[in-house]
């Protein structure tokens, strides 16, 4: 307890003198502490070219398997009509790794809305053109989103939601119980074990997903257990479909 509070006051006073450092010198480029290009707030020119030429997710694949959506035939995991299509930005590679872990550890929000923004630039027209009814952000259990006080996921899915004109719902579904971080998982089949029924419904929220669109957000997808175990309760609803968005693809 004591520990948390320190934690907390060590975080506040980082915060305080991060904020002093700002008002003293101008902000610089996130990626290479350069200037920044003219009316960006976040990068310089070369490092947001850069960061443009890494878009890959043009096509959507199997979150499963990594495949494109046209060679579906090829492989199980993607061949039956309900297959679930992964709409990504960029490999987990290079800067995007250092982007999302700030983003997602360090508290540089501004940062994950950018990047979202700067990937529905270039798939915005892809995922309108699908006409998905609902957002729904990966939820972190209670416990570590107060640790970090704000999900990652959701700042992603309601940029999104905006952008391609549907409903965010944030609360719909829940963790059931406590998991594991899955990037602490080496093993592909112990990253199933450690999400397998992690997620439920929260019924009293009335929302219907019969017929419906839905597209679930995270940030990094990997073996695809995560989002496949979040979309388990959508589906036993008879959905038309359950599609997901990442910033990036480290499968
Ligand atoms: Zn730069
Ligand atoms: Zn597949």
């Amino acid at each position: 307890m004591i520990k948390g509070i320190l934690d907390r006051s060590g975080v506040i006073a980082r915060g305080i003198f991060e904020d002093f450092k700002q008002l003293l010198s101008p902000p610089l480029c996130i990626g290479c502490d350069g200037d920044l290009a003219d009316n960006d707030p976040v990068f310089c020119e070369s490092c947001l070219e850069s960061l443009k030429s890494k878009c890959r997710g043009v096509r959507p694949i199997c979150p499963f398997c990594g495949r494109l959506d046209s060679t579906r035939k090829n492989n199980g995991c993607c061949s039956r009509s309900s297959a679930i299509r992964l709409y990504y930005w960029g490999r987990y590679e290079d800067e995007m790794v250092e982007y999302i872990l700030k983003f997602k550890f360090h508290g540089v929000l501004e940062l994950g809305i950018r990047l979202t923004n700067e990937a529905l630039n270039q798939l915005g027209e892809l995922l309108r053109k699908n006409d998905y009814d609902y957002v729904i952000p990966v939820p972190l259990h209670g416990r570590r989103q107060r640790r970090r006080e704000y999900n990652q996921s959701e700042i992603i899915a309601r940029t999104v939601s905006r952008t391609i004109g549907a409903e965010y719902i944030p609360d719909s579904i829940f963790r059931v119980r406590s998991t594991k971080q899955q990037a602490k998982i080496h093993y592909e089949n112990e990253r199933w074990e450690n999400v397998e029924n992690a997620f439920s419904l929260l019924s009293k929220k009335g929302v219907d997903f019969v017929g419906r669109r839905v597209l679930i957000v995270d940030d990094i997808v990997t073996t695809g257990a995560t989002v496949y175990e979040v979309s388990r309760p959508i589906r036993e609803q008879n959905p038309d479909r359950v599609d997901v968005f990442s910033l990036a693809y480290a499968g």
